[in-house]
């Protein structure tokens, strides 16, 4: 489903864009907010060449995507008018400018961007990053939302909500975040990370902040 949609962003924009123009895209500026469309992108960082941060066992690019599907299952399971759509869903290098060129295809209305730590030093804990012009947006609300969740649900260190002029909330016209979900240069909170248990933990902090955002700024406005 993702591969076939990058596919379509990659291979036909102009097509796709003539197609959507003809059938979609007067129900979609037209669209009634909590009508039953909302597009989400998942974002699994790095991939392929790209391999992100490593950790003594394990590579960034693994477990950003392994956590990414683990939340696009519980928000498919748990939203069927939600259309999740992966940047990537295999071990592939796809540019910064490809990931939020295709959430601004899809018209996306939530853009999660999924990393995991390093760091030269000791350091330990999850922090969400928005654009420096986000502040005081739905991105910052997702954002502190999330935060909220890794530090009482899943008793993460806390470091907070930053802001960062990085490509992919930069180049999203959507609200949009790029959480980090802990230090995989940090031998305890890599194998907390990189265990079956600590990714499905993560992911519902994911999950139960996108459901709080989700309510408050979809269903409330119906
Ligand atoms: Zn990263």
């Amino acid at each position: 489903m993702a591969t076939s949609k990058r596919l379509l962003y990659k291979t036909f924009p102009f097509a796709i864009a003539v197609l959507l123009l003809l059938t979609n895209s007067a129900c979609r500026s037209t669209r009634q907010l909590g009508s039953g469309d909302f597009v989400l992108v998942i974002d699994a960082g790095h991939g392929g060449r790209d391999q992100g941060a490593a950790g003594r066992k394990s590579l960034e690019k693994e477990i950003n995507l392994k956590t990414a599907k683990s939340l696009e299952k519980l928000i498919k399971k748990n939203y069927k008018q939600v259309e999740v759509i992966m940047t990537r869903t295999g071990d592939e290098y796809i540019t910064l400018e490809d990931r939020a060129g295709m959430a601004n295809f899809f018209n996306a209305d939530l853009f999660i961007s999924i990393h995991s730590n390093s760091a030269r030093g000791w350091a330990e804990g999850t922090e969400t990053f928005i654009h420096p012009a986000a502040k005081g947006t739905a991105s910052e609300r997702l954002a502190n939302l999330i935060q909220f969740q890794y530090t009482y649900f899943a008793e993460r260190e806390n470091r907070g909500v930053k802001t960062g002029n990085l490509a992919v909330l930069r180049e999203t016209n959507m609200p949009a975040v790029l959480t980090e979900l802990g230090f995989i240069s940090n031998k305890e909170e890599e194998k907390f990370i990189k265990s079956r248990r600590g990714r499905k933990k993560l992911a519902k902090c994911l999950f139960y902040a996108f459901q709080q955002y989700y309510a408050e700024t979809v269903q409330n406005q119906r």
